[in-house]
């Protein structure tokens, strides 16, 4: 498969610069080609876009609606298809992929049915005769940045309720999900959307995304990534004065009071850390114990990783797969090597089970090392997690609250006063009681305080007050 860009329903290969995608799970696979888009792509894109928005905008929300309906039955067609195509570009689990994908289909459905949904207020007046109201209006062109490690949901989640608003997209999708984008785009092709309504441009950020944020007349951006790229897309769009949101980094707290169900809780902490290869924004890298649990907990941990498989991507008996790219196995594979040198290695798995190359890494988890310490402060977006011995739960609160990020957080107790107090107390976006850090429903808001992200919210109803603008109508029906 080779990458093209969908611009005003059209396709256009780029001439310039390609690059050769190689399977994650065996790199000697070649699975496709990377062409990859300059400055040019962006501005044809911006014409459809901004051409398109004048007529999608004045659809009503149930024609638009429509469409988002017949993109999901489109997906859900290709749901399979997709899914292997994803795994084989960037490493994630089929069965963690399948499932990617089926919160993609629900997500259309859920914004498809905004169409016809809350839409505003009527305000009482102070003066006689006189109507007031508030509504949703779209914002015009936006742009929209997505990662790799959710390359099917997270632009959905993004783009869907984009579209319902009104709006049109700008999609620069990350380049080591290029192929995944494209298919996505021949999907939602087969919907029938207007040309230019949802224009895809592949391409390197670090190329693409000055233009993106300088050049290019949007009137909102949302970025999802690193917590560094994000400060400078925050920024450029400040100076611009257009909304934007940032999503970005996270290293996520699960705390274990000595009181939690040791057998019910170590599959939702093997799970949390190391799904997706600990490759998700909301997976566990921090294992927060109280003193009196450590033991039984460390031993059933154990236990349970020793059983944990690596595997290639395409397994559907694997736990996990490799890491994506080998940016990310040589990131992750230094803080591997500080954790070994540095740390004492308390659970890990087998070396995966694979024919031939790939960056496989095993689950592994540490303790010993201070708060202050890389392996307890900085995100490895890998399958590591650093464990910590509280005292005691205010301890453990102190520890879970000691980091500039702020995504989710989870405690695990039978306490109920201990959970209505970690839910208050706790410093993250998404609190979570008896429950892995990852994994919030489509239909909650999503989002994180501090460096995890510029404090709007995704999905849910959230997303819709941050696609759209409020006009404040007032019209007086007799003078
Ligand atoms: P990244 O910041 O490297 O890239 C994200 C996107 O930004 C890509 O499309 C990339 O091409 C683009 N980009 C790169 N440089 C740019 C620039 N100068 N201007 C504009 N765009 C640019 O992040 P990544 O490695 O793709 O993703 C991993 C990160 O994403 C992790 O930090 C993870 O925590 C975060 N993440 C956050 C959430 C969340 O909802 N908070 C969800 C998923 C991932």
């Amino acid at each position: 498969m080779e990458s093209k860009n969908w611009i005003g329903g059209e396709w256009i290969t780029p001439a310039g610069h390609t690059a050769v995608v190689r399977n994650p799970s065996n790199t000697s696979e070649e699975i496709g080609m990377i062409h990859y888009s300059d400055a040019s792509h962006l501005k044809t894109a911006e014409l459809a876009a901004r051409q398109a928005h004048a007529k999608w905008s004045r659809l009503t929300g149930a024609a638009r609606g429509e469409y988002l309906y017949k993109m999901a039955a489109a997906l859900e067609a290709h749901a399979d298809e997709l899914a292997e195509l994803a795994s084989s570009e960037m490493g994630k689990q089929i069965g963690e992929m399948r499932g990617e994908v089926t919160r993609g289909v629900n997500l259309l459905r859920y914004y498809a049915g905004e169409g016809v949904r809350a839409d505003g207020s009527v305000i009482p007046s102070s003066d006689i005769n006189v109507l007031q109201y508030a509504k949703r209006v779209s914002l015009g062109v936006v742009g929209v940045i997505t990662p790799w490690n959710f390359p099917v949901a997270i632009p959905i989640w993004k783009f869907a309720p984009a579209l319902i608003c009104g709006n049109t997209v700008i999609w620069k999708p990350a380049d080591i999900a290029s192929l995944t984008a494209v298919r996505m785009g021949e999907i939602f092709a087969t919907a029938g959307l207007p040309p230019g309504v949802l224009n895809l441009v592949i391409g390197k950020g670090s190329v693409l995304g000055d233009v993106l944020l300088n050049e290019i007349d949007l009137n909102a951006v949302s970025f999802t990534g690193s917590t560094a790229t994000g400060k400078s897309v925050a920024a450029a769009c400040a100076g611009r004065n257009i909304k934007y949101q940032t999503e970005m980094g996270g290293k996520n707290a699960a705390i274990i009071l000595k009181d939690a169900d040791m057998d019910k809780i170590i599959p939702m902490i093997v799970s949390g850390a190391f799904r997706s290869a600990g490759q998700k924004c909301t997976a566990t890298s921090r294992i927060i114990v109280e003193r009196d649990a450590y033991e039984p907990f460390t031993q059933k941990l154990q236990a349970a990783l020793a059983q944990v498989k690596v595997g290639a991507a395409l397994d559907s008996t694997a736990y996990l797969g490799p890491v994506a790219s080998a940016g990310q196995y040589e990131t992750v594979s230094g803080f591997v090597k500080i954790a070994r040198e540095q740390a004492e290695v308390i659970a890990e798995s087998k070396a995966a089970d694979v024919a031939g190359e790939g960056y496989f890494i095993s689950p592994l988890v540490v303790t010993g090392v201070d708060v202050s310490h890389t392996l307890v402060q900085d995100e490895v977006f890998g399958p590591l997690a650093a464990l910590l011995v509280a005292r005691d739960f205010d301890e453990a609160i102190e520890l879970c609250n000691h980091t500039v990020y702020g995504l989710s957080a989870s405690v695990f107790t039978s306490d109920l006063s201990k959970a209505h107090r970690f839910l208050d107390e706790a410093h993250a976006g998404m609190v979570r009681v008896n429950q892995e850090t990852a994994g919030v429903e489509y239909q909650a808001p999503f989002g994180g305080m501090k460096w995890s992200s510029s404090h709007t919210r995704e999905q849910g109803q959230a997303a819709l007050d941050f696609y759209s603008e409020i006009k404040t109508c007032s019209i007086k029906h007799t003078l």
